[in-house]
């Protein structure tokens, strides 16, 4: 499917180079303007024109009369004694997310023989992950989640997605590297497909940000038209995490209604056509809720299903929340639970939460400020992680 065409002048933080290109050639300026413009904006966080100091007088002043403007900015930012920060980002035209810096822990165990390998002996001391929303709220109805009990108010811009990123690297420390950046925070982001996609291309452009695409994961709680555009889009480059949260169908549905759209039969073997590369799994998200789903018969149902997804499973204990009906496994049974996959061969790792001091579980910020506290909804605390 053909994206859809991009207006440069209500999205400009959104643009590619080739449409600044374009813009600028209508405005006969020379092309090499048009690379400094994007450059300012996506490696150097200016989306204002006064501040792009080596531009033309005359450009800046057709760039301010265009609007040309960071479309969010951050209204709080708060830090764990952890060093996770949580950043609640806001919007000019409404609307407020979250977004978190998440910095590595000495003990964090996957992947990390394999980036030492890749990085080299002289890799930044810290990779930085950030995580991002998608949507302001989400239409997905998760009964568990602290984005999704309000429904979906709005789709966020591809430069709203992207200014997470831009905002959340100026608040970065002396020897940090945004390392990795998950689209995990509120929203489903298949759901907003057009943005995302482009958002993904803007994040990886090596003009601009320069991720690795391998870098960037989009997660999802299971929509299949999208995973199979996602997966031939970027021919299985952008790395894929999937909520599963439940073996069977039955359990899923009950927790998930977008189980009842795409059930299991039609989830599992789309997981096991993407196009990933060699070497690279997907990662499979499974929060544990105490006598829920948390039962040795759920991990070696969930292992059965896995069989022939090249997966690693993250196994996130819930962090339970005030008016949280949920209640969070015994360790013992998240080591059980654990120790049944990796019996039957599956990488499984159990996931701490982040920056429990600041409400760092994805959600937490935002629903803090939501009505759907005061109604005491059940609230997922890993809320967001679609
Ligand atoms: S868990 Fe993800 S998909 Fe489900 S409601 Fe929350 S944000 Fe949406």
């Amino acid at each position: 499917m053909p994206p859809v065409p991009h207006d440069i002048l209500r999205d400009p933080v959104g643009s590619l180079p080739e449409e600044w290109d374009a813009l600028c050639a209508s405005w006969s300026e020379r092309p090499f303007r048009a690379r400094q413009v994007f450059r300012w904006i996506q490696t150097r966080s200016v989306a204002d024109a006064a501040g792009m100091t080596d531009v033309s007088r005359g450009l800046r002043d057709r760039l301010a009369a265009m609007g040309l403007a960071m479309p969010a900015h951050i209204d709080r930012a708060n830090r764990a004694t952890d060093g996770t920060r949580k950043l609640l980002i806001g919007f000019p035209v409404g609307g407020t997310v979250e977004s978190v810096l998440i910095p590595p822990m000495p003990d964090d165990d996957d992947d990390e023989d394999e980036e030492v390998a890749e990085a080299g002996p002289r890799a930044p001391a810290k990779r930085v992950t950030q995580c991002i929303s998608t949507q302001v709220g989400c239409a997905m109805g998760c009964v568990f989640c602290a984005s999704g009990v309000a429904g979906l108010k709005r789709h966020l811009t591809a430069g709203e997605i992207v200014a997470q990123v831009l905002l959340g690297r100026t608040l970065l420390e002396e020897g940090e590297a945004l390392r990795n950046v998950v689209l995990m925070g509120m929203g489903e982001p298949l759901h907003n497909y057009d943005a995302v996609a482009r958002a993904l291309r803007l994040l990886t452009h090596h003009d601009g940000i320069g991720l690795s695409t391998r870098r960037v994961t989009v997660s999802t709680s299971g929509l299949v038209p999208e995973i199979e555009r996602l997966g031939a889009d970027f021919r299985g480059e952008v790395a894929l995490a999937v909520s599963l949260h439940a073996p069977d169908d039955d359990l899923r549905s009950s927790l998930m209604p977008v189980n009842k759209r795409y059930p299991l039969g039609e989830l599992m073997p789309a997981l096991r056509r993407y196009p990933l590369a060699r070497r690279r799994r997907i990662t499979i998200e499974y929060t544990l809720i105490a006598g829920v789903n948390d039962r040795p018969a759920h991990a070696r149902g969930l292992a059965k299903l896995l069989r022939g997804v090249p997966a690693k499973v993250n196994l996130i204990p819930l962090n339970p929340v005030e008016g949280n009906a949920w209640r969070a496994p015994q360790r013992a049974d998240v080591e059980a639970f654990q120790t049944i996959l990796r019996a039957d061969g599956y990488s499984a790792f159990i996931r701490r939460t982040r920056g429990d001091d600041i409400d760092a579980a994805c959600g937490q910020l935002a629903l803090h400020g939501a009505a759907a506290v005061k109604r005491k909804l059940p609230v997922f605390a890993g809320a967001g992680e679609a």
